[in-house]
């Protein structure tokens, strides 16, 4: 039997987990165990369908495991015995270990729809050669229904569009597109971005079922009797945590059957068992309530939480507020922390500061692209609850810095005196930056 440190389960938290605990514990020896022989980067998958052109380009570099001085062993782990402290792989000798780390991810929800099981139906995996075939299939389509409007649904859209003459359909059962995660006015903008493409898009419409010949996909039928024409299917519905390991092996599982964990991200069962990731349970920053959130900033932070408290505790995990962007269409929108809608379903007395400027000034760079910010903050103490933000590239970066302010519980006070660097060819105007003007906006409101 083989003996180790530490073992890792799992991909891109895994691999995070690995580093983080190398970097912490330099004298301890690492093994991490991952199905795949190679890690996709997952938030880069709707791009092998577009923009990247393949699975292949859209790798996470294994040089990183070398670098770091992990080894590698690729392989499913099969069994876990946590008395004897031994995982068993199905084709390599068994490990035993010191410390274990799951970091197993999530698994496409699948919805129990008749035709769901046809062959041109797809869900997102994460797995090189599904994506490869779901891309040949792309390439053939002329009718592709994809069941879901969330982020991933959007972007799937956007990108499977590109460079090819076929018809796609997003099916939303909600009142609007992205509407989870975004506000409605940015819904709205972003539908309008996506139909641009000529992308149709139908909400409050509910798919009943999959219908064709034997296996073959023809139409998708909505609750309201629509038919619409498909070829193929794709299902972008979300996620549950991948923890049928962890549960045979006698771990404790929480919300929506995560691998329940504590703040130094170790599993309530097991001293000596950790958690990361998709596939275990989390908290909201804001009211410590469970939360769904899935995303890979949340999974690296906890994976590095995870990795640097293995021997001792290091970090504390302040629970998850939820920071992500999309593109569509060319035009990027990003949310980090409470929307307006969330916060008031929370029953948050808040006040909004919005604002808009060029990102570069003078506004007639080439390139420039307008920016709208909206900021919200609970209205007694001032202090940010979230913000939101679409515009160009830097959409990016900015809700960064909006998660940075959530983070560390700033007040429109102290952003609306916030030092941001600005250069004409890469933000905005000192005088008019965006989330500056908003917070000042909103420090008026808050006096009243
Ligand atoms: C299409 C798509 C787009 C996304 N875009 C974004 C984005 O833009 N921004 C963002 O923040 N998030 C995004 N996400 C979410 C993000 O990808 C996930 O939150 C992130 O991948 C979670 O990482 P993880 O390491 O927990 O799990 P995963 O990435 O799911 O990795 C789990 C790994 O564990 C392996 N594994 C499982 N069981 C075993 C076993 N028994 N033995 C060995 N190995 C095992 C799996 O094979 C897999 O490699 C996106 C997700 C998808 C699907």
């Amino acid at each position: 039997m083989k003996k180790t440190d530490v073992v890792v389960l799992g991909g891109l938290s895994g691999i995070t987990a690995g580093i983080s605990c190398r970097r912490h514990y330099p004298e301890k020896k690492v093994i991490l165990i991952r199905k795949e022989g190679t890690v996709l980067i997952p938030c880069g998958i709707p791009y092998i369908f577009g923009t990247v052109g393949g699975p292949e380009n859209n790798v996470v570099p294994d040089g990183l495991l070398e670098k770091n001085g992990i080894e590698l062993v690729t392989d499913e782990a099969i069994n876990l015995d946590r008395e004897k402290k031994v995982v068993t792989l199905k084709n390599h000798e068994p490990i035993q270990y010191e410390k274990l780390v799951f970091a197993t991810g999530s698994l496409p929800l699948v919805p129990p729809i008749p035709g769901v099981n046809k062959e041109n139906v797809f869900s997102v995996r994460k797995e090189f050669d599904y994506l490869k075939e779901l891309l040949k299939k792309v390439d053939k389509a002329k009718d592709i229904v994809i069941i879901g409007g969330g982020f991933i649904g959007v972007e799937f859209a956007d990108e499977c569009r590109k460079n090819r003459d076929v018809n796609i359909t997003v099916v939303e059962m909600m009142d609007r597109c992205l509407q989870l995660a975004l506000d409605n006015e940015y819904c709205d903008e972003a539908r309008a971005k996506l139909e641009e493409t000529g992308v149709k898009v139908l909400t409050n419409e509910k798919v009943v079922s999959i219908n064709g010949k034997e296996d073959a996909v023809e139409s998708v039928e909505l609750a309201s009797g629509k038919e619409i024409k498909a070829d193929l299917v794709i299902l972008g519905i979300g996620a549950i945590p991948n923890s049928k390991l962890a549960e045979k092996s006698g771990l404790e599982l929480g919300f929506r059957k995560g691998i329940k964990v504590d703040r130094l991200m170790r599993s309530y069962t097991d001293k000596n068992i950790f958690a990361c990731g998709d596939c275990c349970t989390k908290e909201s920053f804001f009211d410590g309530k469970p939360s769904g959130i899935m995303l890979a900033s949340v999974a690296t932070s906890e994976a590095r939480i995870a990795g640097a408290n293995l021997f001792s505790p290091v970090h504390h995990n302040c629970g998850v507020i939820s920071v992500f962007a999309t593109v569509i269409n060319g035009r990027a929108f990003g949310v980090a922390g409470l929307t307006e809608r969330t916060a008031r379903e929370n029953g948050e007395k808040i006040v909004i500061g919005e604002a808009a400027a060029a990102d570069t000034h003078p506004g007639g760079m080439p390139n420039a692209t307008m920016l709208k910010v909206k900021l919200i903050f609970a209205k007694d103490t001032g202090i940010i609850l979230g913000g939101a933000v679409s515009g160009g590239k830097s959409t990016g970066e900015m809700v960064n810095v909006l998660s940075a302010c959530i983070l560390h519980r700033m007040t429109a006070n102290d952003i609306a005196v916030f030092q941001m660097g600005t250069h004409p060819a890469l933000t905005s105007s000192p005088i008019a930056y965006p989330i500056v003007n908003a917070a000042c906006k909103a420090v008026l409101s808050i006096k009243g």
